[in-house]
């Protein structure tokens, strides 16, 4: 079992990452995510099967206060931003800080991290360049995709490689 956590700001696309990931589907009318929310999925990889429990956080600052709850027991965080916003990329940059410096303070030092870059088919509407992300993503040693849930690139390739990584663990 891998337990996983999504940080972001509100409007990222978190839960539509989860969604197109569990179920396939993407909706234009997401409704926003209330406290957190709590899928499971089962995948293979090889002969091992993985289960993946995931908990999607709201994203919200009246929310922040619980955040550590999710992240200080999962084995990965992913933080997503919108390639459109360039807010929530400073937001995803304080979730990785937050969740760096408690993993420096406990003993929850083996989190795997992934930036992700989310809404990468509104290329049109750009504000992060792709070099940003990664940039950043490489100087706190963290894995970095772009991905859209909206048509799917790179969305299956994020779980597989957080499973990959992480089932040699469990
Ligand atoms: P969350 O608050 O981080 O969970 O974000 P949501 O998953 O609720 O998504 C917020 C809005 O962005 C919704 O209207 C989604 O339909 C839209 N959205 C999410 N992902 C994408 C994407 O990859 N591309 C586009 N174009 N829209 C997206
Ligand atoms: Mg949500």
């Amino acid at each position: 079992m891998i337990s996983q956590v999504l940080l972001g700001d509100m409007g990222a696309g978190k839960t539509s990452l989860v969604l197109r990931f569990v179920k396939g589907e993407f909706s234009e009318y997401q409704d926003s995510t209330i406290g957190a929310a709590f899928f499971t999925q089962v995948l293979s990889l090889n002969e091992a099967t993985v289960k993946f429990d995931i908990w999607d956080t709201a994203g919200q600052e009246r929310y922040h206060s619980l955040a550590p709850m999710y992240y200080r027991g999962a084995a990965a965080a992913i933080v997503v931003y919108d390639i459109t916003s360039m807010d929530s990329f400073v937001r995803a940059k304080k979730w990785v800080r937050e969740v760096l410096r408690q993993e420096f303070t406990s003993s929850n030092s083996s989190l795997t991290m992934f930036l992700v870059a989310n809404k990468a088919d509104l290329e049109a509407e750009r504000k992060v360049r792709y070099e940003e992300g990664e940039e950043y993503a490489k100087e706190n040693g963290l894995s970095f995709l772009e991905t859209s849930a909206k048509t799917a690139q790179n969305v299956n390739e994020l779980f597989y490689e957080i499973a990959k990584r992480l089932a040699k663990a469990n």
